[in-house]
């Protein structure tokens, strides 16, 4: 009987834990969350984009990537995928890393399609500050449907799902990883064959130093996404603006409303992974919202958005690895802790990404030899 636990029900713990019982013949798999449902945290409060490559042309292999597993994403989870709407991309005349002609020949390289626009959407943006303005083949996702998608298949595969539940890494040997649980109700212990820490932003929180591994070079940031309300002519568009201190907006299906989001602001502070745990961070964090300065600087490229309602801010730490700093890369993180390899620590920074970490656990060996499940109250 092989048994894993999984740390954070995110769509990375999600799907890890049903591909452990689909692709790799785990017998038992437990997935602990520490909120009260699946996918509350950063696989809810992101930009929806399905990335398809446009966004990264200053690395070949985040566009290239993401132009190969899109198709993927979208063939797992087509009814959480939103098509309808108009997907604009544009260039800046000062101010980006790229020219119109970079652009073009990325997307040819990575096979991405760019194609003209009508001159009444071309017209929706400054000619003094928009050099060029494309359709790109992009999608948004719903996360809420993607979450009841998950929740289905993980019932269906039979993953033990404990939701309320604070794990805690307690030890890792040869014979397997000591799991401490907090909530519903009572503390326990879980001792598993193997487990998998996927809880995003707190990956070094959650090993604390007890990994005895060198640190991961994790980069925090305090996000804000702005939900709003587009004016009539923006309502079917999706926007971005390439590649600087610009903007993008797209359609937020799971509150019907558009996110904006601003290179500029939406970051609002950041820090190196110092051991201290980043939801605290967030939630000590004053929260002032940067709506007006995201809405003024958009409306100079886009004008007609001086006119969108905000509505809401959505603030989430952001997590990247300090070594795709310099070409905007999002590419993944898959540690195998040693000397026992009993544990592994996950990092996707995109959704579709996820593909990426199933490549790489097919090359990792997880022979087991425990008995049953070893729970202690
Ligand atoms: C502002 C922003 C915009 C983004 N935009 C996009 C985008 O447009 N497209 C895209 O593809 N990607 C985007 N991303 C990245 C994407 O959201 C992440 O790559 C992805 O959601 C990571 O999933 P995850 O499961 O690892 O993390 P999460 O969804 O954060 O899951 C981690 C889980 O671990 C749980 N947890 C933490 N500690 C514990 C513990 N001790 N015990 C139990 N549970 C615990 C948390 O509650 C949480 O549910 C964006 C991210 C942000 C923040």
């Amino acid at each position: 009987m092989s048994v894993a636990a999984i740390i954070g029900g995110g769509f990375y713990g999600a799907s890890i834990a049903l591909y452990l019982k689909r692709s790799r013949g785990i017998d038992q798999v437990v997935l602990l969350e520490r909120e009260a449902s699946l996918l509350s945290r950063s696989s809810r409060t992101n930009q929806a984009r399905v990335h398809r490559g446009y966004h990264y042309p200053r690395s070949f292999t985040t566009g290239y990537r993401s132009m190969t597993n899109a198709p993927r994403f979208q063939a797992d989870f087509a009814p959480a995928l939103q098509s309808s709407f108009t997907n604009l991309y544009a260039v800046a005349r000062r101010n980006s890393k790229i020219t119109s002609r970079q652009m073009e020949r990325f997307c040819q390289e990575i096979g991405a399609t760019l194609s003209p626009v009508s001159p009444e959407l071309a017209a929706l943006f400054s000619p003094a500050l928009v050099e060029s303005v494309y359709h790109a083949e992009e999608q948004a996702f719903d996360a809420e449907i993607l979450r009841r998608m998950l929740m289905r298949q993980l019932a269906e595969a039979g993953v033990e799902i404990l939701t309320g539940r604070e794990a805690s890494l307690l030890s890792h040997s040869d014979d397997g990883v000591r799991i401490g649980i907090a909530g519903g109700g009572e503390a326990r212990e879980l001792t598993a064959d193997f487990a998998f820490n996927c809880t995003y932003s707190r990956l070094q929180t959650f090993l604390g130093d007890s990994a005895g591994a060198e640190p991961l070079g994790l980069k925090h940031e305090i996000s804000e996404m702005l939900l709003i309300e587009p004016p009539p002519a923006l309502s079917g568009l999706g926007v971005t603006v390439m590649d600087g201190p610009f903007f993008s907006m797209m359609p937020f299906p799971v509150r019907g409303l558009h996110s904006l989001s601003h290179v500029r602001y939406t970051p609002h502070n950041h820090w190196n992974e110092d051991g201290s745990d980043p939801y605290r961070a967030l939630s000590d964090y004053e929260r002032e919202s940067r709506a007006d300065r995201m809405i003024r600087d958009a409306a100079r490229y886009l004008p007609a958005i001086a006119q969108a309602r905000p509505r809401e801010s959505l603030f989430e730490v952001k997590t990247v690895l300090t070594r795709n700093e310099g070409d905007d890369g999002r590419p993944i993180l898959l540690r195998r802790h040693g000397p026992h390899g009993r544990l592994f620590s996950v990092l996707g920074g995109k959704i579709d990404n996820i593909y990426d970490i199933f490549e790489k656990l097919d090359e990792e060996s997880l022979s087991t030899g425990r008995g049953a499940p070893q729970w202690t109250h």
